[in-house]
């Protein structure tokens, strides 16, 4: 099994990978290809993006901190598959979410 870091497959695109908060406050991302929502298990991220100041302050009300885009790479015990997806704050983050698909 790798830990290196590609490109997220087809099976995540388009609004395929889906998850929950369980009890508390902890959330796990959904297998895309089980269909009884096995928990990917997180194996690794990174910082794949950072700046200190974020280019979208200006255009919206809130303020962040900084840019950043962090990068995760996720794993299904039951089918095997793994993915890798990432989460960020440069680029599209409010509004509508089918604006993003
Ligand atoms: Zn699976």
């Amino acid at each position: 099994m790798t830990t290196e870091f590609g490109h997220g497959s087809s099976a995540i695109r388009d609004g395929k990978l889906r998850g929950g908060t369980d009890g508390t406050d902890y959330f796990y991302f959904f297998c895309p290809k089980c269909e009884d929502n096995q928990i990917m298990r997180l194996l690794d991220y990174r910082h794949y993006e950072e700046e200190l100041k974020n280019r979208y302050d200006e255009q919206m009300k809130s303020k962040a901190k900084k840019g950043f885009t962090l990068q995760f790479q996720v794993y299904c015990e039951k089918c095997e598959h793994t993915d890798t997806f990432k989460i960020s704050n440069i680029g599209f983050q409010c509004g509508d979410y089918s604006a993003t698909l």
